[in-house]
């Protein structure tokens, strides 16, 4: 009886680890998807602008590099032939006395690049007294970084490098480097991204600060965290919060789980509990079983189930998750993939924490109408307004703002027992804009419709419940008369 008990009661705590570990790297991967995102937004709006200065490349980026710690550099860098190579250093030290494109021998030193057909030197980062020593370092002298930049030169998409150590530290901070390519026009296939490619735009990420944002004030001295990316052969650690072979740590329950995918890698995430961490979880339990008996031990069979289920389940989804761009093209919100992305991980975390979810899915009143009147691309300058409009009203650092499809939107606000104010915010919002829609039978101006669901995530509703609700709300309003807000 004891002895299973014993066996049932470590099945719970690992079971309890597990839902710890998980909790932290679901915050990790939102903080690296967060920020994967922020570069991909940046070569968005690069791309729109044809040519590009130093000058120009500090101000777009320093705006950014200030509100995030994780991103050490933002650099540009082009294709360079190697009949080139002599006019663009000469061009360079026009602006940047002293610039140079060189490579790095084994012991960091610099020397002068070997013969390649093609170059791709750093020529502008920002900010630039922290990274002067990248200025001219060719990214394709390197195993490492050539890779990632092929990779992501013939995929069109962004492309991370393994963990590197930076050639612009000189401690020893664990880094990545992240590729997003450009090209002229919008290449289809393979052969024509080859040829329309003339460059990237690529971020320097690191990854102790990733992990800083996950784990933070709950880097305890009872866990240990480490990042590990799986990708290769080699398995490379990317980041420890403690020293592994501390024999403080309860090898049995080591739980690892993978993050989905980050820009091309698979990392891994590999946690222990410290012996102090399961000791404060058992000593309480045998005074207990001698009371309650095996009624108890059922109880804790049904926990471990539940959290065994969910574990898998937070995995299956995760894998789901293929990144490219998580950006509407047209209103630069998050996408559908991005919506759907957040609002499961939501889900998950407000059922983790008995937390409310709010949920408004808003559809703009007759814009069929308005394409036929004012033309489609006006129909598209609408959409955009709209967007902005509504992002000034969501303003939380926490809510999601997306673009739903077509000519809807949702809205996710975590930890809302009553997403109503906001909804009604957006609908005057729009109203108040008064942008004028002749064909509109609601009121001459372009309106908004918004359906709205609070729940507490537990087991006994579902995520898809909550979607239903906000979009039966919705259905009301549009039938109520619509430009009004209904909750269910
Ligand atoms: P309701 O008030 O019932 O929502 O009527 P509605 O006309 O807004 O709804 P309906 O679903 O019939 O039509 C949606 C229209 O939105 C049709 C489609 O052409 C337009 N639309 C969807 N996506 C875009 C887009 O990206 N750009 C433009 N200009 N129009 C779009
Ligand atoms: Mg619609
Ligand atoms: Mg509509």
């Amino acid at each position: 009886m004891s002895r299973s008990f014993y066996v049932q009661e470590t099945l719970a705590i690992s079971n309890e680890f597990q839902g710890d570990v998980g909790q932290i790297a679901a915050v990790l991967e939102r903080e690296v998807l967060l920020n994967l995102e922020v570069l991909f937004a940046l070569k968005a709006a690069i791309e729109v602008v044809p040519g590009m200065d130093a000058q120009r490349f500090q101000s777009i980026t320093d705006g950014i590099l200030e509100r995030s710690p994780v991103i050490m550099a933002f650099a540009w860098a082009p294709v360079i032939k190697r009949s080139q190579i002599g006019t663009f250093e000469r061009d360079q030290q026009g602006h940047f006395p002293g610039w140079r494109l060189s490579e790095r021998d084994a012991e960091n030193r610099v020397i002068p690049v070997a013969e390649r057909s093609v170059y791709v030197p750093v020529q502008f980062i920002a900010p630039l007294d922290k990274n002067a020593a990248a200025m001219g370092f060719d990214l394709a002298s390197e195993a490492n970084r050539r890779a990632a930049i092929e990779a992501s030169r013939d995929t069109g998409r962004m492309a991370a490098t393994a963990g590197i150590k930076l050639v612009q530290e000189t401690e020893k901070k664990q880094g990545f480097l992240v590729f997003a390519p450009l090209y002229k026009g919008r290449p289809t296939n393979l052969e024509q991204r080859r040829k329309a490619h003339y460059g990237y735009i690529n971020g320097v990420f690191l990854v102790g600060e990733l992990a800083n944002q996950a784990i933070g004030i709950r880097n305890n001295p009872n866990l240990l965290f480490q990042v590990v990316d799986i990708t290769g052969t080699q398995p490379n650690q990317l980041y420890s919060n403690a020293d592994p072979a501390d024999p403080r740590w309860v090898s049995d329950m080591g739980y690892k789980t993978l993050l989905a995918d980050v820009a091309g890698r698979t990392w891994q995430i590999q946690a222990k509990p410290s012996q102090t961490y399961v000791n404060a979880r058992r000593s309480f339990l045998p005074a207990l079983i001698m009371v309650s008996g095996s009624f108890f031990i059922a109880l804790l069979v049904i926990y471990a189930l539940i959290n065994v289920n969910r574990n898998r389940a937070l995995v299956a989804s995760k894998e789901k998750l293929e990144k490219m761009s998580l950006t509407d093209g047209l209103t630069q919100l998050a996408n559908r993939r991005h919506f759907d992305q957040f609002l499961e991980q939501e889900w998950a975390r407000g059922m983790r924490q008995s937390q409310p979810l709010s949920l408004i899915m808003l559809d703009i009143d007759h814009f069929k109408h308005y394409n036929d009147q004012y033309g489609h691309p006006a129909g598209d300058e609408c959409l955009r307004n709209v967007a902005r409009i509504l992002q000034r009203v969501v303003r939380r650092p926490t809510d999601m703002l997306a673009r739903y499809g077509g000519e809807e939107f949702a809205i996710i606000l975590p930890d809302t027992a009553n997403g109503s104010l906001v909804a009604e915010a957006c609908r005057a919002a729009i109203e108040q804009a008064a942008m004028q829609h002749e064909l509109s039978d609601t009121s001459k101006r372009v309106t908004i419709s918004a359906g709205v669901c609070s729940m507490v995530p537990s087991e006994s509703n579902s995520l898809e419940e909550l979607k239903e609700q906000a979009d039966a709300a919705l259905y009301r309003a549009k039938n109520a008369g619509r430009n009004r807000v209904e909750r269910c």
